[in-house]
């Protein structure tokens, strides 16, 4: 049943798939074709890359202060990614979703899963790779990664396809413009849902009354 308040919160994204899926890639083709969407900036212990800023890319905070967060509670979600701590700061999400603003996190499925658990109203989104073979093809393709990270890569990547099932949405990535086309969609058809327009349907109510005759 709707909840008919007069104020509509945004919407939590939550977007995940295994590394070399291409889940960044969509992110950025969804955040530059709809507009109103913010992409939640996480806290990390890894360094960053070359080219990467502070800020911007990830917060990037050593392994003492992250582990000071977690005990103050201060993520939404938090896990441990190939050996670094990765993790989505709460208060920020939370004042961007009160101010009607939609979000989407890029995070794994450890951390979709303590979400769901905190905030089952969010927006579930596995994106897949079209094969084993294929991902493989592409993390090596990529060439940032040494054979033993492959190895890991693809070892965490059963795992995480084994988490799709929990998932509201799926998003092959085979073809990127049909996958970018479909996430549109699945955002852009969540955003007309009756009971994510309330003030809409307040004001319709208002306006026309239960008197339907126009004369
Ligand atoms: P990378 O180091 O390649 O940027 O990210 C590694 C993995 O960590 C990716 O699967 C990414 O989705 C995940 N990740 C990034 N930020 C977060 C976060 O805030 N929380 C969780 N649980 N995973 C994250």
């Amino acid at each position: 049943m709707a909840n008919w308040s007069n104020t509509d919160k945004g919407m939590l994204i939550v977007i995940s798939g295994p590394s070399g899926v291409g889940k960044g890639t969509l992110c950025k083709i969804l955040l530059n074709r709809v507009e109103n969407l913010f992409l939640s900036i996480s806290a990390t212990t890894r360094p960053p890359r070359p080219g990467e800023i502070d800020g911007r890319d990830y917060i990037f905070l050593s392994r003492e202060l992250f582990e000071e967060k977690i005990k103050k509670g201060e993520f939404l979600e938090w896990a441990k990614v190939y050996n670094n701590y990765y993790g989505t700061p709460k208060d920020i999400v939370f004042q961007q979703l009160r101010d009607g603003k939609d979000v989407v996190l890029e995070i794994d499925t450890q951390g979709a899963a303590q979400v769901k658990n905190n905030y089952p109203e969010g927006i579930f989104i596995f994106i897949s790779p079209p094969s084993i073979k294929e991902l493989k093809k592409r993390i090596i393709k990529r060439g940032s990664d040494t054979e033993s990270s492959i190895e890991l890569r693809m070892k965490s990547a059963i795992d995480e396809i084994k988490a799709a099932s929990e998932y509201d949405y799926i998003v092959l990535n085979d073809d990127l413009n049909q996958a970018a086309l479909n996430l549109q969609s699945i955002v852009l058809a969540e955003r007309c849902k009756v009971s994510r327009n309330t003030k809409i349907v307040l004001k319709l109510r208002e306006e026309f009354g239960n008197d339907a005759s126009v004369n």
